[in-house]
């Protein structure tokens, strides 16, 4: 089966969504996806401005462990630090302006891998866009159309032990 992505996610490897554009990001288009690779997903593989491709992360950490967001990056290299995942302006509710069903406060905690502990992650931000048309968006600008995301999820891979977790899967439409 031949991978074939829909209209916004081939916007999105066009024009990079805006949560990511502090980081250099490679689109993920390969076989390597093909099992379950929706025609609606979006893949990104992040490395840091100064080439570092190793990242802590940081976030709300709920009872189960999961991280919420706001999440942050800080490259282990340069120190530079990320706001990845915001939802009060990242994302299509974050876009027009409808905030989060999630909460905003809460300490910002160093995310550890759950096989490991180690926190050092190579990361993939994965965007879904599960839209019927480009007519729903005629009046944005085509290269802010990827902003609009309808759900944002953070695979993680350890460096220590190459542990791949889903940091979380955050809904934003
Ligand atoms: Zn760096
Ligand atoms: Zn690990």
């Amino acid at each position: 089966m031949t991978y074939q992505p829909n209209e916004f996610v081939m916007l999105s490897h066009r024009y990079t969504p805006r949560n990511i554009t502090g980081y250099q990001s490679k689109p993920i288009t390969i076989a390597k996806y093909t099992a379950g690779f929706e025609r609606f997903d979006s893949k990104f593989e992040l490395t840091c401005q100064c080439n570092a491709s190793a990242l802590a992360l940081y976030g709300i950490l709920n009872d189960d462990l999961e991280l919420l967001p706001p999440l942050a990056t800080k490259c282990i290299c340069c120190n530079k630090k990320i706001t990845i995942l915001d939802l009060s302006k990242h994302g299509h509710d974050g876009e027009y302006g409808h905030g989060s069903s999630y909460p905003s406060d809460g300490d910002k905690l160093l995310y550890r891998c759950k096989n490991c502990t180690k926190s050092i992650f190579y990361l993939v931000a994965h965007y879904t866009y599960q839209f019927e048309s480009l007519k729903e968006f005629e009046d944005i600008e085509q290269s802010k159309i990827p902003n609009y995301f309808d759900t944002f999820e953070l695979e993680a891979t350890c460096k220590q032990c190459g542990q791949v977790t889903c940091v979380g899967d955050y809904e934003c439409a």
